[in-house]
């Protein structure tokens, strides 16, 4: 009897040090779509569930573009790989889907502009190629995209780089923008609607594991909105709003994972840390 709790006793210590000596846990690739689907995305054509390796979206077959797209960003999703400009239909859209061509956004005065960066899906060829399917496009005034959108993705690559991973969610809305060409409404003969409003909604973490349960009261998240225009201002962070504010304009639920006490904080607050 004595010999067995002695056992017990030295299982114990060993199963405590191993667990006190627990090795720093490898940053991993996390589900895209850890924060929550925003939409109750599914199999409906206004909201078709669409998840990729790469990032999740919800698309509209009724506007042509995608309602929004979510995806984690950390340093396993960055490399070397060159960006592919593969652009390209989607054809894992179901049969009854019109499936956006490259050539829809041509002389249409609107970039082809990337929800999910090719610069943020750079750790393999396959990995980059897979931002450029169409399903990922929404078209973009050339200002707002390489401008304003540009800067704010090169400060979440930043993030990164300071040891942080990212809930990254960026979405549109509403009808007709200012590209290049003037105002439009739609292209493609109204198989594709030009949002009026892109907004981007970024949850920071410090690199770790549980990431949804380690969201709290005090996690950065940077919210902006912006217009699809070419009078856009290049400072991102002149746009900055609430989670809530792009709740209401929306009817979306964003960081719905996360508890609804902490979503009624962190949605509340405008961010004010630093912008590069
Ligand atoms: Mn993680
Ligand atoms: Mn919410």
């Amino acid at each position: 009897m004595k010999f067995s709790k002695i056992l017990a006793y030295m299982l114990c210590v060993l199963l405590l040090n191993s667990c006190a000596e627990e090795e720093p846990v490898a940053p991993a690739r996390d589900n895209n779509m850890a924060m929550g689907n925003p939409s109750n995305a599914g199999t409906d054509y206004g909201n078709y569930l669409l998840e990729k390796p790469q990032y999740t979206l919800s698309y509209s077959s009724y506007r042509g573009i995608p309602n929004w797209v979510s995806w984690h960003l950390n340093n396993t999703w960055l490399g070397e790989a060159p960006r592919q400009d593969d652009f390209r239909a989607d054809n894992t859209l179901p049969p009854a889907f019109y499936k956006v061509v490259s050539s829809d956004y041509t002389g249409s005065g609107f970039d082809r502009g990337h929800n999910c960066p090719s610069a943020d899906r750079t750790a393999s060829n396959e990995d980059n190629s897979a931002t450029f399917l169409m399903t990922n496009m929404i078209p973009q005034a050339p200002n707002n995209n390489q401008r304003t959108w540009a800067n704010l993705e090169n400060y979440c690559r930043k993030l990164v780089d300071q040891g942080n991973e990212l809930y990254i969610v960026m979405g549109s809305y509403g009808k007709g923008g200012t590209g290049s060409n003037g105002f439009t409404e739609t292209l493609a003969g109204g198989k594709i609607t030009v949002p009026n409003r892109i907004w981007k909604v970024v949850v920071v973490l410090p690199e770790g594991t549980n990431d949804v349960g380690r969201v709290n009261s005090n996690t950065r998240v940077i919210a902006i909105d912006t217009p699809n225009s070419t009078t856009v201002n290049a400072d991102w962070s002149s746009y900055r709003t609430t989670v809530d504010a792009i709740e209401s304009k929306t009817g979306y639920d964003l960081l719905s994972n996360v508890t609804t006490g902490v979503q009624a904080v962190i949605e509340a607050k405008v961010d004010d840390g630093p912008v590069q």
